[in-house]
């Protein structure tokens, strides 16, 4: 049996059930702590968001998310912790450093002058994965990194390379972000030229770019998972709706490659920092929520074509063969 360490500790990985791989409870662009004098932080009013967000996709028999929010953007293991207490779901933390424009780089990227900062990001994330994440007792179950446009930089490299060499140690899945529909096949080469072990590896917001079969394929080349997980967006981060993703997925089925889709939303139950509405009035963003795959997607793959059996091996199936298992 394969277990996966929640933030309630481990279960087997075939308990984990219907799962979305990339959701956020949580999320704080760094420079919002610079920021907190016009702005209060109620983690009451955190949990109930969170846990409401979570009972909307346990309606629709969702299990288990994955908690993609890197170490540098506000990561919360208690606060997950909270969460699943409160609703019995399963929240799967990362363990990881988000891409350098958007991250929190200044750190290691200054440490790199003078130290091997692969090393010491290895060891970061090999003790979270294993020990635990400070002294909360919540070890992370995944990995999560970021690449940007036009290119990977160096303090990118040196996460991928941190990342790879925990995975070689641990055996946990990496899941990434992915610029614009850009750079998803040199960031899988540099993953796998790093050691990553392909069925382990979810190179992600892949349906950033959709409408261009010749790139999904490029990157399922290298035996990589990608993500269709920013769901609901309508041309918000791109030009792209949730049919050009549902018809990309039923072409790349068609092709053989449906279970190597990992469908999820991206979704963000609180944002750290002032008020983040004006974002969720941007056009395109009145569906980018926790439940579209479940009142959309599902729904319109079937109308596609796709089986009961399909869905299963989307949701189910294919997040267990991120710990090589069947499900
Ligand atoms: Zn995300």
């Amino acid at each position: 049996m394969s277990t996966v360490n929640t933030v309630r500790g481990p279960v087997e990985v075939s308990s984990l059930g219907r799962t979305l791989m990339h959701e956020h409870l949580i999320f704080g662009y760094p420079g919002h702590e610079g920021d907190r004098t016009l702005w209060t932080y109620d983690e009451d009013a955190v949990v109930a968001t969170g846990t409401a967000a979570v009972r909307s996709i346990q309606a629709q028999g969702f299990s288990t998310i994955f908690e993609a929010t890197p170490n540098d953007c506000g990561r919360n293991p208690l606060l997950m912790k909270r969460i699943a207490e409160e609703t019995g779901f399963t929240v799967i933390c990362a363990t990881g450093y988000y891409k350098e424009h958007h991250g929190g780089s200044a750190y290691f990227g200054m440490r790199s002058l003078f130290t091997d900062t692969v090393s010491e990001l290895a060891d970061l994330f090999i003790t979270e994965l294993t020990e635990g994440i400070g002294d909360t007792g919540v070890k992370a179950g995944v990995m999560k990194l970021g690449t940007g446009h036009g290119g990977i930089s160096d303090y990118e490299h040196a996460v991928i390379k941190a990342a790879a060499r925990a995975q070689q140690v641990t055996g946990a899945p990496i899941i990434t972000h992915t610029e614009g529909g850009t750079g998803g096949p040199e960031q899988a080469r540099a993953l796998l030229d790093a050691g990553a072990d392909p069925s382990k590896t979810v190179v992600g917001h892949m349906c950033g770019n959709a409408k261009d079969l010749d790139y999904q394929l490029a990157v399922l080349d290298y035996g990589v998972g990608i993500g269709y997980d920013r769901t609901g967006g309508n041309r918000l981060f791109n030009d792209i709706t949730d049919d050009d993703r549902m018809d990309a997925a039923v072409a790349l089925a068609e092709r053989g490659y449906l279970n190597r889709i990992f469908w999820s939303q991206d979704s963000i139950a609180t944002w750290l920092g002032r008020s983040w509405d004006g974002f969720r009035h941007l056009p395109g963003a009145e569906n980018w929520k926790i439940t579209r795959i479940g009142d959309h997607i599902v729904p319109g793959l079937l109308e596609r074509g796709l089986t009961d059996a399909d869905i299963d091996q989307l949701l189910v199936g294919n997040v267990a063969s991120l710990w090589g298992q069947d499900a």
